[in-house]
């Protein structure tokens, strides 16, 4: 049995005061990786210590297990506890009992009519919905499902005082996101595999290999050929790595999880969108090769990396530009039940502030100063606006999309022009960018030579 921590213990309480208050249907946020089912445990042991049952629905069956051995370990009367998948309920409704308390995992995405039959089969149970994230795509609130809100603490918080790992967030831009379709609100894995240029594979391994080289990472990308491709990418680079998919058997998976563990395999490529089933703890970088829209997923992505050791800092490297979508994952968020306009910019309850990125070392921040806390290069000056009248931000994002094409075919002119000349025949920043993209030279080269030339301050 493991004791619950300071903020844990507070998240309990305040639970309980919930309850207290005569609340039936409690939303809960607790942020990815803090120990949320340690304080659903603690829930459950002191529910079935006094003869009451619970019931826990999970959303995935691989972490049926995980929760079964920390229910066990914190001491919950296993008798009293049932854990399972909503569908297991739904079964068996007649037959099992009223539970005291009922929980549900992943409450923000498991709100279908399944679930909807189960809880409202139980009126006089208490339901808590646990999420890391109370918001859905659509911007619906919570009221049809919850009469309070329980928030955990920021993720700032958690990183301040040592439960999470403090992040260094690079952005390189390696991905065209302008083209990007969706479909039922996320992204369609066709219009990733169009903005993925082959070379991805291999500026993936070149950016590890600058940003993060030795750490063990973990790559989620968009389906199953493109996590292959890049372990193949990092093989080929001399950096072990293996692809892990629902299509991996269950032995290789447990394989791969040992030969991780003890450090064998350097880079594990994942194309699952849920990763509880894999249960790499010692990760410390996370390479984002799948655009998501999902602030719940860009969440559990970046934060796989920040299990805190004395002295780490993760490594978070987004190929994908979620950091444009979502902000940093450290940013503090305001949760509520109510509804949220829904907007083109932003899906999270909070404002996203624009991120600078660094052409220097790909260090991502917001702007405080004219340098990069980073690596100390100066920063170009760049106009970087988020609309806020919502139908200037339509016409907005519009104008940028044409824009960017107009911009992709003068840099294709551009190189085409720019393929005779030296570096001193070049003039403006169209040629030095083209000339950089020929010749495969780095932002920081176009930087300094147009900072030569007198072509930036
Ligand atoms: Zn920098």
């Amino acid at each position: 049995m493991f004791q619950l921590r300071d903020y844990q213990l507070e998240q309990y309480r305040q639970i309980v005061n919930s309850m207290k208050q005569g609340h039936r249907s409690i939303m809960v946020q607790s942020p990815p990786r803090t120990g949320k089912t340690v304080v659903m445990a603690e829930i459950a042991r002191r529910t079935t210590a006094k003869g009451g049952r619970v019931m826990f629905i999970v959303h995935r069956k691989e972490i049926v297990d995980q929760v079964m051995s920390t229910f066990k370990t914190q001491g919950v009367n296993m008798n009293l506890a049932k854990i399972g998948m909503v569908q297991t309920f739904t079964r068996h409704l007649d037959s099992l009992p009223e539970p005291a308390v009922l929980f549900v995992d992943e409450a923000h995405h498991a709100l279908a009519k399944s679930y909807r039959r189960v809880l409202d089969r139980y009126p006089k149970a208490v339901k808590l919905l646990f999420t890391g994230t109370p918001y859905r795509l659509n911007g619906k609130g919570f009221h049809d499902v919850a009469d309070d809100l329980v928030v955990g603490k920021q993720i700032s918080w958690l990183i301040q005082n040592g439960n999470l790992a403090p992040i260094d967030y690079y952005a390189p831009k390696q991905i065209d996101t302008s083209d990007l379709r969706t479909k039922r609100g996320e992204f369609t894995e066709e219009s990733i595999a169009n903005s993925v240029k082959p070379k991805i594979y291999g500026n993936a391994v070149k950016n590890y290999q600058q940003l993060a080289a030795g750490k063990q990472a973990i790559a989620y990308t968009y389906n199953v050929e493109s996590a292959e491709k890049l372990a193949e990418a990092f093989n080929t680079a001399g950096i072990t790595a293996r692809a892990v998919s629902g299509k991996t058997s269950k032995e290789d998976r447990d394989e791969i999880i040992a030969a991780y563990r003890v450090g064998a395999i350097q880079v594990v490529t994942n194309a699952e969108l849920f990763t509880e089933g894999l249960d790499l703890p010692s990760v410390d970088c996370v390479i984002m090769l799948r655009p998501t829209q999902s602030l719940s997923l860009f969440l559990q992505f970046g934060m796989r990396s920040m299990n805190p050791r004395p002295g780490k800092r993760a490594i978070i490297i987004d190929h994908v530009g979620n950091v444009e979508r979502f902000g940093l994952p450290t940013d503090d968020r305001v949760w509520t039940l109510d509804d949220t306009k829904k907007s083109k910019s932003s899906t999270t309850t909070s404002d996203i502030k624009p991120v600078t990125v660094c052409e220097q070392c790909f260090g991502t921040f917001y702007r405080t100063a004219d340098t990069c806390p980073y690596c100390g290069a100066i920063i170009p000056v760049k106009e970087r606006k988020i609309e806020v009248d919502e139908e200037a931000e339509l016409q907005k994002v519009e104008a940028d999309k044409r824009l960017a094409r107009a911009k992709k075919i003068i840099e294709s002119n551009a190189t085409m022009a720019v393929a005779d000349k030296t570096p001193g025949q070049l003039n403006s920043m169209a040629e030095l960018k083209a000339y950089a993209e020929l010749h495969n030279y780095k932002h920081g080269w176009v930087y300094y030579q147009a900072k030569m030339k007198g072509l930036i301050h």
